[in-house]
């Protein structure tokens, strides 16, 4: 039922197909194709540590590094690397006996457990990423440390350093680092959803399990929007951002509902900020990457 890899995993032919598809849907060339791997969570480990050193500049603590890999091994099918442009996917079917093999009650979030289907679709997402990279988009670590950069320099001047202040008693300098790296991600995972189910809708004939997820995934997408109305969930998060500056709502600091539904809001506002930008502006794949936002406003 889920799983088997062998059929997705380190299948060379289905990434070379894929990114056939996106060059042929997009009229993008795609660049260097990422090596894709069959992820046991040695490779989540080292993909965690390079993360991790690449943000923090200093080498990571190994039980610090085993035990987060952990987490996101048991919450994510597949993951794109950007500092080694490599594609990371998930043996659904392993993925449950081997955090139990690791001990201390990790387990395998029901959710991202990915049919054949879906398998496909993801890596198509992850390949999308590899394109993005290849015409220049930062990796995550890199938009985190730009943000935590700016953040400095903000707290340097007068003003900013009284906001920096209030902002250390009532907001997290993660939940700043979030808002700081939010726009531009907003574009890279939207966009890694619009031409990883363009590519597979127009090829409904040679993958059509894969298809019929994409064609699925489009229906919630516009639904969860509320039919495109993708501005009022931007107003929403500049709301709750400005909440959080001026201290009033605290609690959503530390709220992992709140931290999650950021992580959500990126994929539906970008995938529709991109689809509508697209067809009303006329705007290329490639424009997108090389434009990436750096406010939130940029999507009002
Ligand atoms: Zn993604």
């Amino acid at each position: 039922m889920y799983g088997p890899s062998a059929d997705v995993m380190g299948c060379e032919e289905l990434v070379d197909t894929l990114v056939s598809y996106i060059e042929e849907s997009f009229g993008v060339e795609y660049g260097a194709v990422p090596e894709v791997v069959h992820a046991s969570i040695a490779d989540v480990e080292s993909y965690v540590r390079d993360r991790d050193r690449a943000i923090t500049g200093v080498e990571p603590d190994a039980a610090t590094v085993h035990e987060r890999a952990k987490h996101v091994y048991g919450s994510t099918s597949g993951i794109y690397d950007g500092i080694n442009h490599r594609v990371l996917v998930m043996d659904n079917a392993a993925r449950p006996q081997v955090l139990d093999d690791l001990g201390q009650g990790i387990e395998v979030d029901p959710t991202t457990m990915a049919d054949q289907g879906e398998l496909v679709y993801i890596l198509a997402h992850e390949l999308v990423h590899g394109y993005q990279r290849n015409h220049g988009a930062p990796s995550e670590p890199e938009l985190i440390v730009a943000s935590a950069r700016s953040i400095q320099q903000e707290n340097g001047s007068i003003t900013g350093r009284l906001a920096g202040l209030f902002r250390a008693n009532h907001m997290s300098e993660g939940m700043q680092l979030v808002y700081g790296a939010l726009p531009a991600l907003t574009v890279i995972e939207g966009q890694a959803d619009y031409m990883a189910m363009g590519a597979l809708l127009a090829h409904k004939d040679e993958l059509p399990e894969a298809a019929a997820y994409a064609a699925q995934k489009y229906v919630e997408q516009t639904t969860d929007s509320g039919d495109g109305d993708y501005r009022t969930m931007v107003k929403g998060l500049l709301v709750a951002k400005q909440q959080m500056e001026a201290g009033k709502a605290p609690e959503l600091c530390t709220s992992p509902q709140f931290a999650h539904a950021l992580k959500d809001a990126q994929y539906i506002i970008g995938f529709d900020y991109i689809a509508e930008t697209a067809r009303d502006e006329g705007h290329s794949m490639d424009w997108f990457v090389e434009n990436l936002p750096d406010k939130l406003d940029a999507f009002l």
